[in-house]
């Protein structure tokens, strides 16, 4: 049996075949860092991990890699607002989106390029395209050449004739097609610069996805995932850049998270109805957010409500119960096929990661070990230990959704938050150089008996040393 899914690139549910047996290479369109992820981003940075989990238990050999988008005219104009470099706007909100992604249980990717310190790369695959005839130079500003490439809009259907008549509207004059877009961005004062062979700039964002991905996975890799709203144009520029250069095929399946929504209205800040992740991990479990995330399925829309989270409260306890449950049952002489469940589970996730369904396989288990001790009877030490190796690399490696060895979950986020503040303090006072400040906090949670670790994937704290 083997894993399928949607590849958006057919609008087909595929069985997955990988480019090298037993591996998977995948990458993830990872944020943009001027401000804190919003629990949309979060969805979708959650589905990715989880999907790359799934592919680690049924034995694959997984490289993930998500970047870091540290240059963008977003992080520009943050820098300007808050007279600060973009780098140090850059710098703050990718400690943040890393501890933040840490708190809500999203492993660190195996690689997290950043756009910045890729440049050689993406310069040398503009200055690829611009000698193969696919892109070129107007006042040191680089276009991707449209009709260089013919298979431009396979991924999102569109064709472009149909674009073209959209974009004539916005058509910067010096283009030579209206759809052209940009792969470099000629030199403005006070922006962040690079020399290239064409003159100074910065890179357009699509070309740092292609550099950064071909890099770390080669030209041709599994799976790129992504949020809906990436389709068009972002991927389908990757595509067009990449293959435009390489003549062979980027990534072979396009996966595609759905969006999330509040109480039936798309979320932005005008409307008021605007939450980062830290600030939902500050009321709710990490565990909580995430099962109910999962029960929806990651091609849908998903609903965010109040009251759906309350509820996920519930019966993500039923499975929390269980394996407490597990862990001290008294042995006994009922039996369970848990190897059953185990089958039911993977069936259900190798048919497009049906994370509902894997759920009531989990419920159904719950159902079933919980009425036999009620009938009197423990379990049967190889069922037990066979329901306890399940549900931890199910509920715990896989959906994140039970911690163990940990402080309870529900217990836990008040100090979570409060040290999570006094860490991104301490990364603003660093980033501005407030050495005494930020070694006052350090030292100062010392003598409270919480120590700091700053790690490639941002800072940790621990207690009793
Ligand atoms: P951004 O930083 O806006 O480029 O977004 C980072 C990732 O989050 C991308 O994969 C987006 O597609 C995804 N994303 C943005 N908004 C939402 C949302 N409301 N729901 C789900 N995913 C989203
Ligand atoms: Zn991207």
């Amino acid at each position: 049996m083997s894993i399928s899914f949607y590849n958006t690139m057919s609008r087909k549910v595929e069985e997955f075949k990988p480019v090298r047996d037993g591996e998977v290479r995948m990458y993830c369109c990872g944020p943009t860092v001027y401000d804190y992820f919003h629990i949309g981003n979060a969805r979708s940075f959650m589905m990715s991990d989880v999907i790359r989990r799934y592919f680690e238990y049924r034995g694959y050999k997984v490289t993930y890699v998500m970047n870091i988008t540290d240059i963008d005219d977003k992080i520009i104009r943050r820098a300007q607002e808050e007279d600060m470099s973009s780098e140090a706007v850059a710098e703050r909100y990718t400690a943040a989106f890393l501890e933040d992604s840490a708190r809500f249980g999203i492993r660190p990717a195996d690689i997290h390029p950043r756009a910045t310190q890729t440049i050689d790369d993406i310069i040398a695959l503009i200055q690829g395209l611009i000698d193969a005839g696919a892109a070129y130079v107007i006042d040191g500003d680089v276009y991707f050449r449209i009709n260089a490439y013919e298979a431009y809009g396979k991924l999102s259907r569109k064709n472009i004739a149909d674009l073209e008549v959209g974009a004539r509207v916005e058509a910067d004059t010096r283009k030579e097609h209206p759809v052209d877009f940009a792969l470099w961005k000629n030199a403005k004062p006070g922006e962040p610069t690079w020399d290239a062979p064409w003159g100074k700039g910065r890179p357009g964002w699509h070309v740092e996805c292609s550099a950064m991905a071909m890099k770390y996975l080669g030209q041709t890799f599994d799976i790129h995932a992504g949020g809906n709203d990436l389709i068009f144009p972002h991927h389908e520029n990757e595509i067009a850049q990449s293959e435009a250069l390489t003549h062979q095929p980027f990534a072979n399946y396009w996966m595609h998270f759905g969006f999330l929504n509040i109480d039936n209205e798309k979320m932005s800040k005008s409307l008021g109805n605007f939450f980062t992740t830290r600030e939902i991990l500050g009321k709710y479990a990490a565990e909580v957010i995430r099962f109910y995330y999962l029960q929806t399925h990651y091609r849908g829309p998903l609903n965010f409500t109040q009251e759906g989270l309350d509820a996920a409260k519930t019966g993500l306890r039923k499975l929390q119960t269980l394996h407490e449950t597990l862990l001290d049952v008294p042995s006994g002489q009922t039996a369970v096929d848990v190897a059953e469940y185990e089958r039911r589970f993977v069936e259900a996730m190798d048919d497009d990661f049906n994370t509902s369904a894997a759920f009531a396989v989990l419920f159904d288990l719950a159902r079933e070990i919980n009425t036999s001790i009620q009938k009197g009877g423990g379990l049967e030490t190889a069922s037990r230990d066979a329901a306890r190796s399940f549900l931890e690399q199910s509920a715990v490696d896989v959906f994140g959704i039970i911690r163990t060895g940990g402080t309870p979950v529900a217990d836990n986020t008040l100090l979570d938050g409060v040290m999570q503040l006094l860490i991104d303090i301490r990364a603003e006072a660093r980033a501005e150089k407030q050495w005494a400040l930020s070694d006052r906090i350090r030292d100062g949670l010392r003598e409270l008996g919480i120590s700091l670790e700053d790690t490639r994937d941002g800072t940790k704290w621990k207690t009793g040393e």
